[in-house]
């Protein structure tokens, strides 16, 4: 029961101008990785809440860039390979491309082409989920380069943005769902 410890999980609610301009607080949590005991508690909870057994997938498929914080330790400590989403023009060529749409504009991730071996089991992560846009961007971008999609697996879900939506049946986990 991770909400119980939210002390340890100390989530600053900063009036960041990205969000907050549009009524929504920015969700930051990198105080929990900068607590070594509040970071072991993160992944432990991440792999006791993991949407499917550890044996239904190969790999961890992390997006940038909060992604990259907890999805290497997740793999770490569950003996699989990670997978690098990340924003356009990061990666060296040949990538694979997804855009999607924004409030305002649109963003775009990549995944190299080899990232994924032809069936390869892979479990998205993120920080958090708010529309759901990012992670069915990842969803496709690991189907185009070949692999399948395990579930997802995030540390925060923001409620009332219907955000699971976007994601198809796909087996899902959150810690904590936020307003
Ligand atoms: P979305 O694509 O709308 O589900 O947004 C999820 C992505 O945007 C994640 O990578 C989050 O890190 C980031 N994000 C969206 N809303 C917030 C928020 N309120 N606080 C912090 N990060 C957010």
């Amino acid at each position: 029961h991770l909400s119980r410890r939210c002390s340890i999980f100390d989530f600053t609610d900063s009036h960041d101008s990205r969000f907050s301009e549009k009524g929504i607080l920015f969700r930051d949590f990198m105080p929990v990785f900068a607590d070594a005991r509040g970071m072991q508690i993160l992944i432990d909870a991440l792999i006791k809440a993991l949407p499917v057994d550890a044996d239904q997938f190969d790999s961890i498929a992390g997006l940038e860039a909060r992604g990259f914080l907890f999805g290497p330790a997740m793999a770490a400590r569950l003996n699989k390979g990670f997978i690098a989403i990340r924003k356009a023009g990061k990666l060296p060529p040949p990538v694979h491309s997804c855009s999607y749409a924004l409030e305002y504009g649109t963003a775009t991730l990549e995944i190299e082409d080899c990232a994924v071996k032809p069936g390869e089991r892979v479990l998205i992560v993120d920080d958090l989920i708010a529309t759901g846009g990012s992670a069915a961007a990842a969803c496709d971008l690991i189907k185009s380069v070949g692999g399948e999609i395990a579930g997802y697996s995030f540390v925060m879900e923001l409620d009332g943005l219907n955000g699971r939506k976007a994601l198809g049946d796909y087996p899902t986990s959150s810690l904590l769902q936020m307003p």
